[in-house]
């Protein structure tokens, strides 16, 4: 496995791989969410790069980039079992040098959800990601179903600027109990953690609503609603029903829809989704 912190220095290895590149852009504190990404990669591809890279583009002022988990030389253990290839670590001057005013800015499915609550987030995702790409020249990349609107947003940007890669979509990988495995759990103590279980309940209350023939999103909504506000450690940012495309709010649910939801759990603010399927 080979690490880099320098662009230049990552290009010259990529650039002597004949292969086909798989690539997993993660902020680092790796858990086995990510790891169920590297391995898809890895069996797709001839090689696989992870780039480590907490982007502080994506945060807003008041949001947790200063505290974010960080944990490199562990990060570095796991990538090394999974024999990943390359793994790109910058630094922020790296990746923002002295002068940098270029943006993507992609419209429209970046309005809502987590878009509404985090503004600009998506543009420090997309810009990342775009300048990742360009950086790795992958093949095909890979990214988690957990994170659905970043998934619109850069399948969204890849077709729009005509980027020349796949994008590979991975279910979300969760915990025995239901919680999507993230790396902001670590902010849970052990009352949240098990509050924390409400965002799984309610998404599979929709779930069953949806399989009893209900297809009313505004019911699904409050039903989903009711069950959290029952727990008393989390408070409700978004609960949406959604088409999984343009992410505009559906008022019947139908196949195919993204029910998906942001709660704060204490202090931490934590999503999930699910879609719903026959
Ligand atoms: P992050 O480090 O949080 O930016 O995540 C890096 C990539 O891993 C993103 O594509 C995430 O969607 C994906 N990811 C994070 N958690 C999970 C999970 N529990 N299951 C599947 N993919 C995940």
């Amino acid at each position: 496995m080979k690490v880099f912190s320098s662009t230049a220095a990552f290009r010259e290895a990529r650039h002597g791989m004949a292969c086909t590149l798989g690539f997993v852009p993660t902020m680092g504190y790796l858990h086995e969410g990510h790891l169920v990404l590297v391995r898809r990669a890895k069996a797709e591809n001839g090689a696989v790069a992870v780039s480590i890279f907490v982007n502080p583009a994506q945060f807003g002022p008041k949001e947790d980039f200063a505290r974010y988990p960080r944990d490199p030389e562990r990060d570095l253990a796991l990538l090394e079992k999974e024999k990943t290839d390359l793994v790109f670590m910058p630094d922020a001057g790296e990746m923002y040098p002295h002068g940098f005013v270029t943006w993507v800015d992609v419209a429209k499915v970046t309005e809502r959800l987590e878009g509404s609550t985090r503004p600009g987030h998506f543009r420090g995702v997309a810009t990342v990601v775009a300048k990742l790409f360009n950086i790795v020249e992958p093949n095909r990349a890979y990214f988690g179903e957990k994170d659905a609107q970043q998934v619109v947003v850069i399948k969204r940007m890849v077709a729009d600027l005509n980027m020349s890669l796949e994008v590979v979509v991975v279910p979300t990988h969760r915990e025995p109990d239901g919680l999507a495995m993230s790396s902001r759990n670590v902010y849970l103590n052990i009352e949240e953690r098990q509050a924390a279980l409400v965002l799984w309940k309610s998404l599979g209350l929709a779930r069953q609503l949806w399989s009893g023939r209900e297809r009313s999103a505004e019911i699904l909504k409050q039903q989903m609603a009711a069950l959290i506000r029952k727990e008393p450690l989390a408070r409700i940012d978004y609960i949406s029903v959604a088409d999984p495309e343009t992410l505009e709010e559906l008022s019947e649910a139908r196949h195919g829809a993204l029910v998906s939801l942001a709660v704060y759990v204490g202090k931490t603010r934590l999503i999930d989704n699910i879609t719903l399927l026959p």
